[in-house]
């Protein structure tokens, strides 16, 4: 079993555009190869969104370098990008954006949406692309909660959807790169339970909402707190104190430099005084394909 090697979190709330409140839950700045494949989460939300006829949300900004998965709870938000992906992204739905050699796009609540408000919660994870893939044209995959496998576990210990990899040979429907699992989690109070996780693999526990006590763990795991496992051993074993809803993330490390500059990651700065460029010169503009 993989043990507890430390617990991140980070209290302060932000806004993101619109968003707010937004948990900077962590990044590459603060963690680096540390949390390799992944780059980056956001908890936004919940958070209320008043009624508006305006196009609220994040105006049009690139990226370049890695991929953006946006896992919707509560709410509804429309996305349009330069590759001519798109569509509405609604509760129980993933969007896996992979911006890759560059993308420009915005993020915004949906018009049904905004007309009558309410409340929203999702998260934005970035998972880093190796390098010989971060010029790769754009790719947008759109994952309809009905795509999803959503595994109940026994007696009542609450339910997996699978987003990515695999959970007892339930297969996610994200295509990744890099072999990862991405796990959207509930679990009531007082059950134990074993997720899948490689020897060697960086393992995350993000806490949405509940309480946690994972294996041998001195210290309860909380909510907005996140768990970094050991990279030594296999397979992670906890058992709820509450009612939880958390993200669950374990991939296979990269371990190649990560230079990152705002909405570029690449691998040193030349490749970021690059991205500068070809976005001055309208290359985002114009992908090399789109689907
Ligand atoms: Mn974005």
């Amino acid at each position: 079993m993989k043990t507890l090697a430390f617990i991140h979190s980070n209290d302060s709330r932000t806004a993101v555009g619109d968003f707010s409140p937004v948990v900077s839950v962590f990044s590459h700045y603060e963690l680096g190869n540390t949390i390799s494949p992944f780059l980056l989460l956001d908890h936004l939300g919940p958070g209320v969104l008043q009624p508006t006829r305006l196009r609220k949300g994040v105006s049009e900004h690139p990226h370049r370098g890695f991929e953006t998965v946006t896992i919707v709870f509560k709410g509804e938000i429309e996305h349009r990008d330069s590759s001519g992906g798109g569509g509405l992204i609604g509760a129980g739905d993933v969007q896996w954006m992979t911006a890759a050699s560059g993308i420009l796009h915005e993020e915004v609540f949906s018009p049904e949406f905004s007309k009558t408000g309410g409340t929203f919660e999702m998260l934005q994870l970035w998972v880093n692309l190796p390098a010989k893939d971060k010029l790769n044209p754009a790719r947008y995959q759109s994952l309809r909660e009905n795509q999803i496998p959503k595994i109940t576990l026994n007696q009542g210990a609450g339910y997996i959807r699978v987003i990515a990899g695999e959970y007892l040979q339930h297969q996610g429907p994200a295509e990744t790169h890099t072999p990862m699992h991405v796990f959207d989690v509930f679990v009531p109070a007082g059950k134990t339970l074993t997720l899948p996780a490689q020897e060697g693999s960086t393992t995350l526990f993000y806490m949405r909402s509940g309480r946690v006590h994972i294996l041998d763990a001195d210290e309860h795991l909380e909510s907005q707190d996140m768990a970094v496992m050991s990279n030594k051993g296999s397979d992670v074993e906890f058992t709820t104190i509450q009612d939880s809803h958390f993200l669950y993330l374990s991939g296979q490390p990269l371990n190649e430099p990560i230079y990152g500059k705002g909405y570029f990651v690449m691998n040193n700065y030349s490749e970021i005084l690059q991205a500068y460029e070809d976005l001055k010169n309208g290359h985002f503009l114009n992908p090399q394909s789109s689907e």
